[in-house]
């Protein structure tokens, strides 16, 4: 009797303490994240028995590659990972090049990947971070930063076999087609053709087919076979717009202007601008410039002297905003000299 009572009393202390019952503490997290999330932090690496390698990112300097370790019993939702772990010879590591998985080998970022491993991990929905967006009032809703995710996080669904993912990510993709830019669709569109998601590839190609993105422009980003179908939607369409216009007229003197420019040939540009009515801003020779052409041609195109720096194409975007999303810092400068405005945000027109 004595010794329980004093077994009682050792309890109840504890649990004043905090060390047992409903009160006891867990381990604190760094990560803030719940715990299986939290196997997924760089520390954990060498306990891991999957590692998944990210490819080198080249962006203002290269990135090594990088990996993120896993493991084989959490992974086991993904038909993808059973299969390779149940071939796996025991004790081995198992080692996967993730651009090597990853329909067309498209770059996936570490946020995205981990975002997916820890959606099976916990068989919860993924957090969409709000990744690199620098717009403090953004709502993440379809912005580039928040799209660039959710299409990593479906390259990644689709290399791994996550069905359930890969439907809930198409979802998610079609809701921000109906809200997004149009150059934003883009993106959309080549992750829908090759995980081959046709329900979403058909939404997004009415969306182009109806939006004022010129045709060059979809022929330099887009596959061969999208470009050809969109261009025959567009020729059956009676939904023409003007930008669409190219298509039906291979000789449209915009379309002359973006040849000659690109064979940086601005002479030619010239001589074009002389033979016809149509000016370096109706052809959007220097939204094209900035998107497409070597820094060398932009240069010597700004010395005509005969184009505004600032004006929006149809999709609501200034050259320098098209230099941005290219990256390319010389193009950048050049378009600033010679007067381009920081401060124009995008927008619909
Ligand atoms: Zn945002």
């Amino acid at each position: 009797m004595h010794g329980q009572l004093r077994r009682h009393k050792l309890l109840f202390l504890a649990a004043a303490e905090g060390r047992v019952g409903r009160r006891r503490r867990l381990e604190p997290n760094p990560s803030n994240r719940p715990p299986r999330e939290s196997l997924l932090d760089p520390s954990f690496l060498d306990r891991a028995d999957v590692e998944i390698i990210l490819a080198a990112a080249a962006c203002g300097g290269v990135v090594p590659a990088t990996a993120v370790g896993a493991y084989s019993c959490l992974l086991a939702r993904s038909p993808f990972f059973r299969h390779h772990i149940s071939a796996r010879p025991a004790g081995e590591k198992l080692r996967f090049e993730l651009a090597e998985l990853v329909p067309g080998g498209h770059r996936i970022g570490r946020e995205a990947l981990v975002s997916v491993l820890g959606s099976l991990y916990t068989a919860r929905p993924p957090k969409v971070p709000p990744r690199e967006c620098v717009d403090h009032k953004c709502t993440h809703q379809a912005c580039r930063p928040a799209i660039d995710f959710v299409v990593e996080a479906t390259y990644a669904a689709s290399g791994f076999q996550i069905h359930e993912l890969i439907r809930l990510f198409q979802r998610r993709l079609y809701e921000i087609v109906n809200i997004a830019f149009d150059e934003d669709i883009l993106p959309i569109i080549i992750v829908a053709y090759e995980c081959k998601l046709l329900d979403l590839l058909s939404h997004c190609i009415q969306n182009v087919a109806i939006s004022n993105l010129d045709s060059t422009y979809l022929e330099k980003k887009l596959p061969d076979d999208i470009y050809r179908y969109i261009k025959e939607f567009c020729r059956q369409s009676s939904l023409l717009t003007e930008s669409h216009t190219f298509f039906m007229d291979p000789d449209h003197e915009s379309t002359k202007i973006h040849k000659a420019l690109d064979s940086g040939n601005v002479d030619l540009v010239g001589m074009l601008l002389k033979q016809s009515t149509v000016t370096l801003d109706d052809a959007f020779a220097i939204h094209y410039a900035a998107a497409h052409c070597k820094p060398e041609v932009l240069k010597e195109l700004l010395k005509l002297d005969s184009a505004n720096v600032n004006m929006r194409n149809h999709g609501g975007y200034t050259p320098l905003h098209m230099a941005c999303m290219r990256l390319e810092p010389d193009i950048i400068v050049s378009l600033l000299r010679k007067g381009a405005s920081v401060p124009i945000q995008t927008r619909r027109t």
